[in-house]
């Protein structure tokens, strides 16, 4: 052999090892992304905005690690053995679709409970009770009327407007004139109605919860939402989360207690939080469950 086809098969050589150990190196670390998968299910995200409405959870929560992003924080563990991700969003809209927007894009989740307290529209609900967001809407979008100077202002004129109805104009566009209803994931919800006689400080029922910016402490106002969107609570929080969590198909259901019920005298209780806290705790035991039966 001479030097020439000594070096040409030298060169063979290296490269055939070279090629096979980059396939080795390939096949190895997709394996073990999917060993990695297999063993970190995507994790369950609860949040809340105050820190009254994520303490007791806290408590609860295995392996707590805390981790920031701006004012938002998130408490990373486990319960059941289980990854879980609370949230303190801070409270409203802005906060709350924000959070929600960084938990999805760092967390993954499979799921996201929006929990915490509101104000009763319902007269027949009592503080303490707890709604199922069967829908959540946004009670703070809307297009008013047109009136001329001194005309004054007329808000049961107001109308619903849809934001989400298309790219084009809200404020010109008819088709937006209609109330957009966020739908309660159906596991999310069989999951909550599973577990719903554990909860022994009031009655837990499905319906609508609005959310806008704004606390409403005028009757008349309130009576207009509960019978125009049927609401069934207000608070600030829940149609935010809902938005995005449907921007990003991941299942959603908002759960919240009533800490306070202008239309029957029911007076602000802020022992509430922590109440709805404790059931949240048991539906999301009941949703790991059903997730683990399903492997
Ligand atoms: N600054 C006021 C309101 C802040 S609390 C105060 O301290 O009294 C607002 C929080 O309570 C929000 O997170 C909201 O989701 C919840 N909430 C409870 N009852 C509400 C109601 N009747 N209307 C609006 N939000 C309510």
């Amino acid at each position: 052999m001479n030097n020439n086809m000594l070096n040409k098969y030298l060169k063979a050589a290296i490269l055939t090892v070279f090629v096979l150990a980059v396939l080795a190196g390939c096949s190895s670390s997709s394996q073990s992304t999917a060993a990695q998968q297999e063993e970190t299910p995507r994790p369950i995200l609860i949040e809340g905005p105050m820190p009254i409405e994520i303490e007791k959870l806290l408590e609860k929560l295995d392996n707590m690690e805390k981790e920031t992003s701006g004012t938002f924080e998130f408490y990373k563990g486990t319960i059941d053995d289980y990854p879980v991700i609370l949230a303190k969003t801070g409270k409203g809209m802005e906060n709350t679709a924000a959070a929600t927007a960084v938990a999805i894009e760092r967390y993954n989740p499979i799921a996201i409970i929006n929990q915490g307290t509101s104000g009763g529209h319902d007269p027949e609900l009592h503080v303490f009770d707890i709604v199922l967001g069967k829908r959540t809407t946004n009670i703070g979008s809307l297009k008013t009327g047109h009136r001329k100077d001194g005309e004054g202002i007329a808000p049961k004129e107001w109308k619903p407007m849809d934001l989400m109805a298309s790219e084009g104009s809200a404020g010109e566009d008819p088709d937006a004139e209609s109330i957009r209803y966020y739908e309660g994931d159906q596991d999310l919800l069989a999951a909550a109605n599973a577990v719903k006689d554990q909860y022994t400080k009031g009655e837990v029922v499905e319906g609508t919860i609005g959310s806008a910016d704004v606390w409403n402490n005028e009757i008349d106002r309130i009576q207009w939402f509960h019978e125009k969107y049927g609401t069934s609570v207000e608070e600030m929080e829940s149609a935010a989360a809902a938005q995005i969590a449907k921007a990003y198909e991941v299942p959603f259901l908002a759960i919240r207690i009533l800490s306070n019920n202008k239309t029957n005298g029911g007076e602000y209780n802020p022992n509430t939080a922590a109440a709805n806290q404790g059931y949240v705790l048991e539906v999301v035991k009941q949703y790991i469950s059903t997730l683990q039966t399903e492997d």
